[in-house]
């Protein structure tokens, strides 16, 4: 195994396997689309794609792939769409730990973790344990983003004056911003969600927002004025099927819970995600902006 060999692969083997990562993230189910490929110099040693295998990420599945091929990882070089995860919520053991064991070279990534609370952990984990990181070129990497682009926004926010979503609320501190549209200045709404068990979840305003749980109400029609109920506190218990309200200086927004479900991308049982309905009910003389 020669590291100096492995280090000056020409930009053509990398931009391919690069490319080759994109196109198996393509093959992901649903909106989180990751896509890995493992690489000795100019072979290709294994492919993985989220949701290929149940529960496992993309790098997962290409370094069972590669194991189960009996393949010796040591000196290969992995190439990701998405940084590798460095933490996690459950017992499985993250992503960039497993790339360092197996003794993996370099890593190529495509796209950081836009959550902003594990942003370049994946990254800092692998160059504390001696993993030589590049990225993607930049027409790469841009592709990488689009690939992933609705799992991403799903998990951070939405737009609409009435919409619905469903993401992980325990990424990203739970938050998720509800905005009129998507120009820069629109009004919105910062949502916090917390676990509260299979039939329940808990509505946090975030600071200014206060939150109102409009107690029986089924649809938002039954809602005359947001205004009247009562915003006793931060938080607010919301079963499913119920309807909390949070307030800010832009209006209200009326949110229905709709679903709270395990999900199988994260594996074990744990609550994991909330499906939400929501309606801005804009301030009187507020207009979307
Ligand atoms: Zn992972």
């Amino acid at each position: 195994m020669n590291l100096e060999t492995n280090t000056q692969l020409p930009k053509e083997v990398e931009r391919t396997f690069a490319a080759r990562s994109i196109k198996e993230a393509r093959k992901s189910p649903g909106n989180a689309r990751v896509g890995a490929v493992i690489a000795r110099e100019d072979s290709l040693l294994a492919t993985g794609y989220r949701g290929e295998a149940k529960g496992l990420h993309a790098e997962e599945v290409a370094l069972q792939k590669a194991r189960a091929a009996d393949i010796d990882l040591a000196g290969t070089s992995l190439y990701t769409t998405l940084e590798p995860c460095a933490n996690s919520r459950t017992s499985r053991v993250p992503c960039a730990e497993l790339i360092a064991e197996a003794g993996i070279t370099i890593v190529h990534i495509g796209e950081y973790d836009p959550n902003p609370q594990v942003n370049r952990l994946g990254w800092k984990y692998l160059r504390d344990h001696g993993v030589q990181l590049r990225d993607f070129p930049a027409d790469l990497r841009e592709q990488a983003r689009e690939a992933s682009r609705n799992f991403t926004r799903l998990f951070t926010n939405g737009t609409g004056m009435s919409a619905g979503a469903k993401f992980d609320f325990t990424t990203n501190g739970g938050r998720f911003t509800i905005s009129v549209d998507e120009h820069p200045n629109a009004a919105s709404w910062e949502t916090r969600w917390s676990n509260c068990g299979a039939s329940a979840i808990y509505l946090n305003g975030g600071v200014p927002g206060v939150v109102a749980l409009a107690r029986y109400a089924e649809k938002f029609d039954e809602i005359d004025d947001p205004d009247a109920l009562d915003y006793g506190g931060h938080f607010s218990r919301i079963d499913v099927g119920c309807i909390g309200v949070v307030r800010n200086e832009y209006g209200h927004v009326l949110c229905k819970v709709i679903a709270i479900e395990p999900t199988a991308d994260y594996g074990g049982n744990a609550q994991v995600s909330v499906t939400i309905n929501w309606e801005i009910r804009l301030a009187d003389g507020r207009t979307g902006r």
